[in-house]
């Protein structure tokens, strides 16, 4: 049954990057939320998903390995897909901090007491493991499934 369903997302968000016109930012939420019904361990599926696009298509795309640049690369990437405006607003180390405003899965939802935001959490996840090289873990610690009025996701390298 979780097979089926990763399956499902998988297809589904290859469908909504490959032809953003045909689905709606009122689609994406609606195919997220109804997932969350029928689903047990979507969320992981999601970051699953999230992770390997930005894995072997996005980082791809970009073609430089300095972090600035490669940073810039996503934060455009958040903008074209329509997926709110990422900003990188710190770093430390083997520690990055990412907040995104006019998130398209959580911005102005009704708070349910969780993070909604897994496939944004595997996409930073994803482009982080093949730029830095290392093993990426990405946590979102704010969130409008909260009641935050931005996501922020915390990116830790190991
Ligand atoms: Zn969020």
């Amino acid at each position: 049954m979780e097979d089926l369903w990763k399956k499902t997302i998988d297809k589904e968000l290859d469908a909504f990057f490959k032809d953003k016109g045909s689905c709606s930012r009122t689609s994406k939420r609606l195919l997220i939320y109804s997932l969350e019904w029928l689903s047990v361990g979507y969320f992981s599926a999601l970051y699953m998903a999230g992770k390997k696009f930005a894995k072997n298509s996005l980082a791809e795309k970009c073609g430089s390995d300095d972090m600035r640049e490669a940073n810039a690369f996503l934060e455009d990437f958040f903008v074209k897909a329509e997926m709110g405006e990422l900003k990188l607003v710190g770093e430390s180390g083997v520690r990055y901090v990412y907040r995104v405003e006019n998130c398209s899965s959580c911005a102005g939802m009704c708070p349910v007491g969780k993070q909604i935001c897994y496939f944004e959490a595997g996409i930073i996840a994803g482009f982080l493991e093949a730029k830095l090289r290392k093993r990426v873990v990405v946590r979102e610690t704010l969130c409008g499934g909260l009641g935050d009025d931005c996501c922020e996701f915390v990116a830790r390298a190991s």
